[in-house]
């Protein structure tokens, strides 16, 4: 899960739009394998797409998780409550997987890559 979540925001996922590009004389189809339709697997299908829903909850968790553990600090410190903690990282990865807010959030991660920018932004909000 953790090389699937790294290769996405970075863009390195080898998806169907990928390969055509790097070596279109190998590959004829370029459909998602992923849930087997006719949609072209490129990175608007690879948010959306059914087929991938337990690795983008998985992805969704582990995000989840990372931000409270760096909100650890902050309620040792008593500068924030565990209420207010939730609610910041919630405003920021939406509710669940499949919120237009996640997707929008892993949709600029993919374009600008995660950064300290992120932290400082989770800072503020707290
Ligand atoms: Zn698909």
């Amino acid at each position: 899960m953790l090389v699937f979540m790294v290769k996405i925001l970075h863009k390195c996922l080898p998806i169907s739009s990928i390969l055509a590009q790097r070596r279109g004389d190998l590959y004829k189809q370029y459909r998602c394998l992923a849930c087997q339709n006719d949609n072209v697997e490129d990175w608007d299908h690879l948010l959306e797409c059914q087929g991938y829903n337990e690795a983008w909850n998985a992805i969704y968790d582990k995000l989840t998780n990372e931000f409270k553990l760096i909100g650890q600090k902050e309620l040792k410190e008593d500068k924030v409550t565990l209420t207010r903690l939730n609610s910041a990282i919630t405003e920021l990865l939406g509710r669940q997987a499949n919120s237009a807010i996640f997707r929008k959030f892993v949709k600029l991660s993919i374009e600008v890559k995660c950064n300290c920018s992120w932290l400082d932004a989770l800072k503020m909000t707290l």
